[in-house]
């Protein structure tokens, strides 16, 4: 399709659309179409293949019965506010007020968007790590700040400090991390994050956390940043009822903030989706009460799939980096003697009858080399669903 008018022509529709002016679908959508079209599987794109819990799926279906169907407050219902106040507390001693610094948010990609077109005015630097998720580089970009970034190289994906040090300085606006990390499943370490608070004080940076992982991690609780001694006073932590409850199309996130950062963010906020999802709001404020079982058990769930998923590329002959959280893990297809990743993933529906997504994808333009060999595929699937296609690509190395 074709962009009409001359839009495409303006600095923000050349970043946004191909060199050729169309729109320029992701990678995502381009590999599902094709898993679609081939009947491969779809271990592309990381939504999970079964529902969540029923208790959460069952109070939606009430919420809309009785009458949750109309707008709801700017902030979100006081319901949910409550219950991501009262799971901050219970599960990492955090205590934001319900009332003013709790912000509902379609997604956890509205939060980042409201917050980054809030915080960063043109020429500002926004610091994230890199491979980075895709929206980052967009909004930062619609925002007109300047993007930097500090690599996480294969294969055990950690920052070096010493980068974390160059990068960051007195331009810089946000630091912008994301753990659990998509698509390393890389944790963070403890002293890195406590690095991040440390130069975020020096230079007069926000810090804004990107935690949708947050109970997907494995082996290592999960360890919010805004807990870290001096840091909740300048930090906006985001984090999303997708992938914890298996509802990821009903875009109910969040982010907690102190107040004076959150009315700004909540001024975009509301010229974007203003609201979102009234009868999902509830549904998700009966997710976040349920009982400690409930999310040990979706990440033992969880461990036991990338265990599977990884011993099946490792047989087939990949490098496997392990993944200590998220959806995903990455496998390097060089020892197969597949050098560029991205044509692999055109060519694998065909060899192998499985999707994935290059790790190119995440990664600026210039630094695409690094990671060329590189693939993401997801375990949020059946344990049968990985099975075959472990299976199936163990025929690579024939
Ligand atoms: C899935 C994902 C998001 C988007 O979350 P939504 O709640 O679906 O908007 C944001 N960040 C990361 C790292 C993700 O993997």
């Amino acid at each position: 399709m074709t962009v009409s008018g001359a839009w495409e022509r303006t600095a923000r529709g050349a970043m946004l659309l191909g060199s050729n002016g169309q729109l320029r679908p992701t990678i995502f959508a381009e590999m599902s179409a094709l898993a679609t079209a081939t009947g491969a599987i779809n271990l592309g794109q990381g939504f999970p293949d079964e529902d969540g819990p029923i208790e959460v799926l069952d109070a939606a279906r009430r919420a809309i019965t009785d009458g949750f169907n109309q707008y709801p407050p700017g902030l979100g219902y006081p319901v949910l506010r409550e219950a991501i106040a009262a799971h901050q507390k219970r599960f990492y001693g955090m205590n934001p007020d319900p009332d003013r610094e709790v912000l509902v948010t379609a997604g956890a990609t509205e939060a980042l968007a409201a917050t980054i077109l809030a915080l960063v005015e043109e020429g500002d630097e926004v610091v994230t790590l890199e491979p980075f998720y895709d929206s980052y580089a967009a909004i930062i970009a619609l925002s007109r700040g300047v993007h930097r970034t500090v690599a996480l190289r294969a294969p055990d994906f950690q920052p070096d400090p010493d980068e974390l040090r160059q990068v960051v300085g007195d331009r810089t606006r946000l630091i912008l991390i994301n753990n659990p990390h998509n698509p390393t499943g890389a944790v963070l370490s403890r002293e890195f994050l406590e690095l991040v608070v440390e130069l975020a004080h020096r230079h007069d940076a926000i810090i804004v956390t990107d935690e949708v992982y947050e109970h997907l991690t494995f082996g290592t609780g999960h360890l919010p940043i805004a807990t870290l001694p001096g840091a909740w006073e300048r930090t906006v932590t985001i984090s999303s009822g997708g992938k914890t409850f298996n509802t990821t199309g009903w875009k109910i996130g969040w982010l907690t903030a102190p107040n004076r950062l959150l009315e700004p963010i909540l001024s975009v906020k509301q010229f974007l989706t203003y609201v979102n999802g009234a009868p999902f709001q509830p549904a998700i404020a009966v997710g976040l009460g349920l009982p400690d079982a409930f999310f040990t058990g979706i990440a033992a769930g969880l461990q036991r799939k990338r265990d599977v998923l990884s011993a099946g590329l490792t047989k087939a002959g990949f490098a496997v980096s392990r993944s200590s959280g998220s959806y995903f893990v990455v496998a390097d297809a060089a020892p197969l003697g597949f050098t560029d990743a991205a044509a692999l993933c055109r060519q694998l529906p065909e060899l192998a009858g499985v999707v994935a997504v290059p790790i190119s994808a995440f990664v600026s333009d210039e630094n695409k080399g690094e990671y060329a060999s590189l693939l993401r595929f997801a375990f949020c699937k059946h344990v049968d669903v990985l099975e075959r296609a472990s299976a199936q690509l163990a025929d690579l190395r024939r």
